[in-house]
């Protein structure tokens, strides 16, 4: 039913500039079309506007390869204008300022009112995955507004010492395409609950849910200038809001590469403060003595989640030498059995990559594979004659120095290596998981991990209350949990004297 409701409705998109919104109500599982009155324009003080530009860019529904719509490019002048908008938002007794911490975490659950649009993922998995995280997420962070308490310090003299937590002020967000809605949440959550105002930067692959929350933000009630949304390019937009001198802080997820970037362009200008959430080449370990079938199938989710596109992808697949021929064999068994294709029947479990860009770049990789010697085991090539769809795609005898094992390849291809001893797997993996019925050793290799998160027998366990992020050059600082509170404060230590006498 979805799916032919779609057909009908993507002509009438890119006619009206309209966002159609399928909703699945959890109570009757019958797929239902609102149409929501948002243009895919730039979102500034609670208001839409054209770029300054007039400028304007195609965003593409992956399965297709056809346009859904065209959406404004926001640039420089556009970042100039959110910024200072975010800006007057924060000022001293604006009514952002001025709101009690209690009313800030009412708004932010508001929020959860959110829906979902095609990026290529599977809506089933989007509908029961990546939604209930956004909600409670941002009702996890509604919940810290009115928590997020400082400290009395007992310091030496006749003082009175105490810290307050305060808000950095404008916070510049840019986000990558691989869990739009999610990023967002992680992103908008802790910096609204601490009482910053935003400028944002969404993906140019994936503009629409992004914008679609813009419109919520505004009925329900937000100030103007407090949450700005600005779709456009990175090099222009992205760079614009990095090296802006009234911009505070930057909180940037996506590659390593713009990672450095972004790191540049503060310590050029004001020093603004900045987290990191970047690419990995994530091991996952199979020791001999894991449960085979809960091994197999869990390293199968680790990679081919989010068709790859997961910066904590288990893309290095170590398994211990008694059991990798069984271990390989049986994931080729499970790949095969993988559901590819149209993301918006129920049934699915791998739509589209979500540009020719990507769909490309992974091709390259696999053809690199082949040429390095790993053996290809199954897949290895695009999986439908139109959209940007691969197999799902097994290596095995792949050796560390080859670039599939060495390079984020963020696409459904799996690389399985070999491995003897723990000391030897520690030494070249620094996992971030690790499947053994032995708790000994699961605790051995954990604590011998350079790794910002570990799973234990599991894989990609997120909960809104832990923090998650890595070490290296993997990130700097961490998203969720109370320490991702820490990104969005500035800590004021304030003293007073105490006379000791009654003068
Ligand atoms: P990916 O390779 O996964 O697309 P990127 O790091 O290129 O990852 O993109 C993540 C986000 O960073 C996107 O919103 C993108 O537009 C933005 N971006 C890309 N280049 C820059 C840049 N030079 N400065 C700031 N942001 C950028």
């Amino acid at each position: 039913v979805i799916q032919i409701t779609c057909n009908q409705l993507l002509p009438a998109l890119t006619a009206n500039l309209m966002i159609y919104c399928i909703t699945l109500s959890s109570s009757t599982s019958k797929p239902h079309v609102n149409v929501l009155h948002f243009s895919p324009q730039i979102f500034i003080s609670n208001e839409w506007h054209d770029a300054v530009s007039k400028k304007t860019f195609p965003t593409i529904n992956p399965a297709t390869g056809e346009v859904v719509c065209q959406v404004a490019e926001g640039d420089k002048a556009d970042v100039e204008k959110a910024v200072k908008a975010a800006k007057d938002a924060f000022k001293l007794g604006s009514p952002w300022r001025r709101m009690d911490a209690s009313h800030r975490g009412l708004d932010a659950a508001y929020l959860a009112e959110l829906e979902t649009l095609d990026n290529g993922k599977p809506y089933a998995v989007f509908y029961t995955v990546d939604v209930p995280m956004v909600v409670k997420c941002l009702r996890y962070y509604a919940g810290w507004a009115d928590k997020w308490e400082g400290k009395t310090i007992p310091i030496d003299g006749d003082y009175f010492c105490y810290t307050r937590h305060e808000p950095i002020g404008v916070c510049g967000q840019i986000i990558p395409w691989n869990f739009p809605l999610l990023m967002q949440a992680w992103k908008l959550g802790p910096a609204l609950a601490t009482g910053n105002t935003v400028v944002m930067k969404v993906a140019e692959q994936t503009p629409l849910t992004a914008l679609y929350v813009a419109s919520l933000i505004k009925e329900v009630g937000f100030p103007a200038g407090v949450v700005n949304i600005i779709p456009g390019m990175g090099p222009t937009a992205g760079a614009a809001i990095a090296s802006h001198m009234d911009v505070d802080k930057v909180a940037f997820t996506g590659s390593t590469e713009v990672g450095h970037l972004i790191l540049k362009a503060s310590s050029s200008s004001n020093l603004k403060k900045i987290t990191l959430e970047l690419g990995g080449k994530s091991p996952n370990i199979i020791l001999s003595d894991a449960k085979m079938e809960e091994a197999v199938e869990q390293s199968h989710f680790a990679l081919f989640f989010n068709r790859g596109q997961c910066c904590c992808a288990g893309s290095r697949t170590f398994v211990q030498e008694s059991i990798y021929d069984e271990f390989v064999e049986r994931s080729v068994e499970r790949a095969k059995k993988r559901i590819v294709g149209d993301p918006f029947d129920l049934n699915m479990e791998q739509g589209p990559q979500v540009d020719e860009e990507q769909f490309q770049k992974i091709l390259g990789y696999i053809s690199s594979g082949k040429r390095d010697g790993a053996k290809l085991m199954c897949g290895g090539e695009a999986a439908a004659d139109r959209g940007y769809f691969i197999q799902p795609t097994i290596f095995r005898d792949v050796k560390d120095d080859m670039t599939i094992a060495r390079e984020e390849i963020f696409g459904p291809v799996m690389q399985i290596l070999k491995f003897r001893s723990l000391e030897e797997v520690i030494e070249r993996a620094n996992a971030v998981a690790v499947f053994t019925q032995n708790i000994d050793k699961a605790h051995y290799i954990s604590n011998g991990l350079r790794a910002g998160t570990v799973w234990i027998n599991c894989y990609d366990v997120f909960g809104a209350q832990a923090p998650f992020g890595g070490y290296k050059s993997s990130g700097i600082g961490r998203e969720l949990g109370e320490y991702g509170l820490d990104n969005y404060t500035e800590v004021k230590t304030v003293t007073i004297k105490v006379p000791q006498k009654n003068s």
